[in-house]
């Protein structure tokens, strides 16, 4: 992934004197130093702007630098808002007001008129907080001491959010086939989320993907083959299904790569020339990073890939989803997700085993390899991005995963048990009121303000359905908000 870096931009004014604005400059890049060894990506002092020239340039900068991937803003001093107006108003780039103070305490001897003159963000944040609300900018605010953790740990979450936005407006999307027949759910405006969040979402030719897979050597396969016996259990004879997958990831990848392309979506109704659908093929080109969707889900492919790049390190344990079965007993009530073969193996709790089994939905001739394991024990989420016609609406549902209460021995994919907020069955009902797909983003590393931060920067409809919503409540804040959107 590039090198991004945010940029720490401090107001002020001359009517302290160069000696106050000295110190000022000199704390924010300590600030910024001090702050870059605790944060996932590097804090760059730029600034001690008191001009609304010198502001008007660092967003300049800030718009065109593809590294930049934020503006964080404070107040050491007073800096009057209207010299911001000009830079604010032509800001691209993900912003957040950090209301912190240089000293952690009011020094009882030491506080005079000077001190107060040196540290008056109390008042120089609120100032600048008002132009921000003023010019309806979109931001995040986070208070508190900047040395504390917490504030460290939100800063950082901001941080991730604000790369899946820089993901997002580079996202391009490789589908094979179109999206599955009749199925309306994974259907969506291209142009509109072209617009809207930067994802590129193209089509390329099955057959063109079944020359790449017939151009890749008996070499490339055996170096795969190795990657996943070190990664997995091999638990089939069947040598020829997992070298087939092999094959089929190696052209997916070069083709995405040739592209630029950082996700894909298939479908089983189209697999022209193939013999099998995709499956260890997808799992593991998603345990590297890419997103994928099936059945054509192309949203939910740039979703994946996107919270991937959101999570630790880069490609955190996100995976792509569906909402498969229920266990309705009462007191165990869980969701049962799996997918008929890809499901991501970065949420596994142990090893993944490599299995053949017959797979009766499309035209495998053959039975595909897969990777089978159990998703792991935590809090989590998950997310689906839904197109509601002229706009977009991105609900997350908390959920917590449990390690699943049966074997179940048969089941020939990967699973994951969960307990959806507030509980299954009103769970249920509010995804269903909310209008959320049957395919998911299954987050363990991404939380629900990081989908807030970013469905915020993105300008698209938030919900969070929580332990504390109900439907009724849902219904009306649905309500509410369809009106709204259709104003603004
Ligand atoms: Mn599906």
């Amino acid at each position: 992934m590039r090198q991004y870096e945010f940029w720490f931009v401090v107001g002020s004014q001359f009517l302290y004197g160069p000696e106050v604005l000295e110190t000022v400059a000199a704390r924010s890049a300590e600030m910024a130093e001090t702050l870059s060894k605790k944060l996932p990506y590097k804090l760059v002092y730029k600034v001690t702007a008191k001009t609304n020239q010198e502001i008007t340039d660092v967003v300049k900068e800030a718009n065109y630098d593809d590294n930049c991937a934020g503006i964080i803003t404070w107040c050491h001093t007073f800096s009057p808002s209207k010299m911001w107006i000009n830079g604010l108003a032509n800001l691209q780039k993900p912003y957040c007001h950090l209301a912190t103070q240089y000293n952690r305490e009011i020094p009882n001897e030491e506080i005079d008129m000077d001190f107060m003159n040196l540290n008056q963000a109390a008042h120089g944040d609120r100032e600048h907080g008002f132009i921000a609300a003023r010019l309806r900018m979109p931001r995040k605010v986070i208070a508190g001491y900047w040395q504390d953790e917490k504030v460290q740990t939100r800063l950082g979450d901001w941080m991730k959010a604000a790369v899946g936005v820089a993901v997002s407006r580079n996202m391009k999307v490789m589908r094979f086939g179109d999206n599955m027949r009749e199925v309306a759910v994974t259907e969506g405006d291209k142009v509109e989320v072209q617009a809207k969040l930067g994802w590129q979402v193209n089509t390329w030719a099955v057959g063109d993907l079944v020359k790449e897979m017939n151009a890749v050597t008996e070499a490339e396969i055996d170096a795969l083959m190795e990657v996943y016996t070190a990664s997995y259990d091999v638990a089939t004879d069947d040598v020829a299904a997992i070298r087939y997958q092999a094959k089929e990831e190696i052209a997916i990848r070069k083709m995405m790569d040739a592209e630029g392309c950082k996700a894909f979506s298939n479908t089983f109704q189209d697999l022209y020339g193939m013999e099998q659908l995709p499956g260890l093929a997808s799992q593991h080109l998603m345990a590297q990073g890419y997103g994928y969707g099936g059945e054509g889900d192309w949203k939910v492919a740039a979703m994946t890939a996107i919270l991937k790049a959101m999570g630790e390190g880069g490609n955190g344990a996100s995976a792509f989803m569906e909402d498969y079965t229920y266990h309705l007993v009462e007191g165990q009530e869980y969701s049962l997700g799996a997918h008929m073969l890809e499901v991501c193996p970065s949420v596994a709790a142990g090893k993944p085993r490599i299995e053949t089994h017959h797979l009766g939905i499309g035209m495998n001739e053959k039975d595909p390899a897969r990777l089978v394991f159990e998703g792991k024990a935590g809090k989590a989420i998950v997310v689906s991005l839904i197109d509601m016609g002229g706009r977009l609406r991105l609900i997350v549902q908390d959920i917590e995963a449990v390690k699943p209460i049966m074997p179940m021995p048969n089941l020939p994919v990967a699973r994951v048990m969960w307990k959806a907020m507030p509980d299954l069955t009103t769970g249920v009902e509010c995804w269903i009121t909310a209008g959320g797909a049957h395919h998911t983003v299954l987050s363990y590393d991404v939380s629900a303000e990081q989908m807030r931060d970013w469905a915020r920067m993105m300008d698209i409809e938030f919900v969070h359905i929580t332990k504390d919503t109900t439907p009724e409540k849902l219904e009306e804040e649905l309500f509410v908000k369809d009106l709204a959107w259709k104003l603004k």
